[in-house]
């Protein structure tokens, strides 16, 4: 086994014919490119990519697994999240995550600001993890925004219906995706 380096995620490790790609790794257009920021192992004996994340042992996301971050950049169709727990997990550095429109809600929505805004956190569950970024889509009742503050005057907003928010302090009224559970924490019962 090699001991390699420091790599970044979508560093590349090597091409599909030198390797498998195994944990901390995908596979993209024939390349192994590493998942995750670690030391890369070049296993050249089992023809194996690994990737060991700083911490310890690499915790990467799975395709149907519930994640929590933070909106940082929305768009029209779509939106840019830093994504901090995988599960109950937290991770660092973040994954960068995106939501497509079409993977945000089971209504019709022309525009994502209708739904999120930066600086909201949002559970979310991972469609594809096999990209950077990370797929993510916010349709289930459990996923959406679960805590967001009021984008006039930053104070703690409570929701008063299914997709509304409302400030506590200077009662604006905003349109979000919100989780079932707004309010009460990253974790689902
Ligand atoms: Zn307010």
């Amino acid at each position: 086994m090699t001991k390699d380096k420091f790599v970044f995620p979508a560093d590349k490790l090597g091409v599909e014919e030198e390797y498998l790609p195994a944990e901390g790794t995908y596979l993209e257009n024939h390349e192994i490119k590493a998942a995750i920021f670690g030391e890369a192992f070049l296993d050249r004996e089992h023809y194996k990519a690994t990737v060991f994340s700083k911490g310890g042992k690499a915790k990467i996301p799975h395709v149907g697994e519930i994640v929590v971050g933070v909106v940082q950049q929305v768009r029209k169709v779509s939106l840019a999240m830093e994504v901090h727990f995988l599960g109950e997990e937290e991770v660092f550095p973040p994954y960068s995550g995106v939501l497509h429109i079409s993977n945000a809600s089971r209504d019709f929505t022309s525009s994502m600001d209708e739904l999120y805004a930066s600086g909201d956190i949002v559970r979310a569950k991972v469609v594809d993890a096999k990209t950077v970024p990370i797929q993510l889509e916010t349709k289930g009742i459990n996923l959406g925004v679960i805590y967001s503050l009021c984008q006039k005057c930053g104070s703690i907003t409570e929701k008063i219906s299914k997709d509304k928010l409302q400030c506590t302090n200077c009662n604006l009224v905003q349109l979000r995706k919100t989780a079932i559970d707004y309010g009460k924490g990253i974790l689902i019962d």
